[in-house]
């Protein structure tokens, strides 16, 4: 292990980027009302936290609105590859080479073929996308913990993670809520060792 392995400012930087559908309609921009199903800045800062503790190195971006080309009327949902095309733009634009870009968003989201999809990513990639509509709880705390999991469960892929059999880790691949429910928001230690100095 070399030196320094461990040591500050190795871990992934992540730039956290919610694209809304509120904004479309309203100029709500970084007040909590604009937020992804009204969350407040603290319940963001809380996800950014949440990230955080399993090794990233996040900042938060002010909200945008959701690529107008992404939405189907006929679905009334949004496509998630034009919104990863946005994310990439929007990582080329912040001139950070090291940096990966998380979409944080409120809308519903699909891939051709797929009725849904909680998420995205691109495996050993720079972006992914997160979608809140199905993690909704009247809970906020279980809300919050939930997108902190499907987030780090991304970014995992992002880093090159592929999924892990163990129930309890971050990358085991829920089928349902009760499966994100019950494993960590962490990664264990057989992930945390492929995953290297990507996490710190
Ligand atoms: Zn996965
Ligand atoms: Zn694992």
């Amino acid at each position: 292990m070399p030196a320094g392995r461990d040591g500050p400012g190795v871990a992934t930087r992540v730039l956290v980027l919610p694209f809304l559908t509120v904004l479309a309609e309203r100029k709500l921009a970084g007040s909590p009302a604009g937020l992804p199903f009204g969350l407040t800045m603290d319940e963001l800062n809380g996800i950014c936290a949440g990230i955080r503790a399993a090794g990233f190195d996040v900042r938060l971006m002010p909200p945008e609105p959701l690529p107008a080309e992404s939405f189907h009327p006929g679905r009334q949902q949004y496509r998630s590859s034009p919104i990863l095309d946005r994310a990439r733009k929007r990582l080329e634009e912040a001139h950070d080479l090291m940096a990966k870009l998380l979409v944080l968003t409120d809308a519903d989201i699909y891939e051709p073929g797929l009725s849904f999809t909680g998420g995205m990513a691109e495996l050993g990639g720079k972006v992914a996308v997160v979608s809140l509509a199905r993690l909704q709880s009247g809970d906020r705390t279980k809300l919050i913990l939930r997108t902190v999991k499907e987030a780090v469960h991304e970014m995992g892929h992002v880093i090159g993670l592929e999924h892990c059999r163990n129930s309890g880790c971050v990358m085991f691949q829920s089928r349902s809520i009760a499966d994100s429910d019950v494993k960590a928001a962490a990664f264990c230690a057989k992930c945390k060792s492929v995953a290297g100095r990507a996490v710190g």
